[in-house]
C-alpha cells in the first residue's frame, strides 16, 4: 500500500514495526479473524484478545531484551505476506482518535519515512491514501487507536 514511498527492500531490512517493547506494546496490529485462524495454524500458542471486530495479540512476557516479536514474524519476513493487517499495510501512518476526532498520524520511529519532508508525507495521504484508511476504519473501527502523545497529527479526516 505504500510501495510508492516505501520500497519493499528498506522494510525487509528493518521489521522494526514488528517487534516490540513494552513502551509501544499497544502498537500491535488488530487481525482479522481470518489472519487469527492463519496465525494460529501456524503458531497454535498464540493468545489473542478479541476487540469489537477484530484480536489484539496478548502479550504475556518479553524476550531477555525486553521485546515482543510479532508471532507472524518469521526469518523471512512477515508470514501473511500482502495479507498482512490492514495496520501494517499503512504503517508508519497510524489512524488515531485525537479529540474526538479522527486523524492519520505518523510513528516517528520509521526513520525511512520520518525523515521525508512532510509536504511528501502529506502528499502520499491526499493522493488517495487517506480516503482509503478512513474508510477502512468505517468498517473496521477496532483499528482507530487513542491519540498517543509524541504523534505528529497529518491530517484530520474532513467533518
Ligand atoms: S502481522 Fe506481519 S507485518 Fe504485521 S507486525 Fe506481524 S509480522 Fe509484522
Amino acid at each position: 500500500m505504500l510501495k510508492g514511498l516505501l520500497s519493499p527492500d528498506s522494510c525487509a531490512q528493518c521489521r522494526l514495526c514488528c517487534v516490540f517493547d513494552r513502551y509501544d506494546v499497544w502498537e500491535t496490529p488488530v487481525f482479522t479473524p481470518e489472519l487469527r485462524e492463519r496465525i494460529l495454524a501456524a503458531r497454535p500458542e498464540t493468545e489473542f484478545i478479541a476487540r469489537d471486530g477484530g484480536y489484539m495479540l496478548r502479550v504475556r512476557e518479553f524476550d531477555s531484551e525486553g521485546l515482543f516479536s510479532c508471532p507472524a514474524l518469521t526469518s523471512t519476513g512477515c508470514m501473511l505476506g500482502d495479507d498482512k493487517p490492514f495496520d501494517c499495510r499503512i504503517w508508519p501512518y497510524r489512524i488515531m482518535e485525537v479529540g474526538g476526532r479522527r486523524a492519520v498520524t505518523i510513528a516517528s520511529i520509521c526513520e525511512e519515512l520520518y525523515r521525508r519532508p512532510l509536504s511528501e508525507l502529506v502528499g502520499f495521504l491526499k493522493n488517495g491514501l487517506a480516503e482509503e484508511i478512513f474508510r477502512y476504519a468505517d468498517a473496521h473501527p477496532e483499528i482507530v487507536k487513542p491519540y498517543y502523545e509524541g504523534y505528529p497529527v497529518l491530517m484530520f479526516e474532513k467533518k
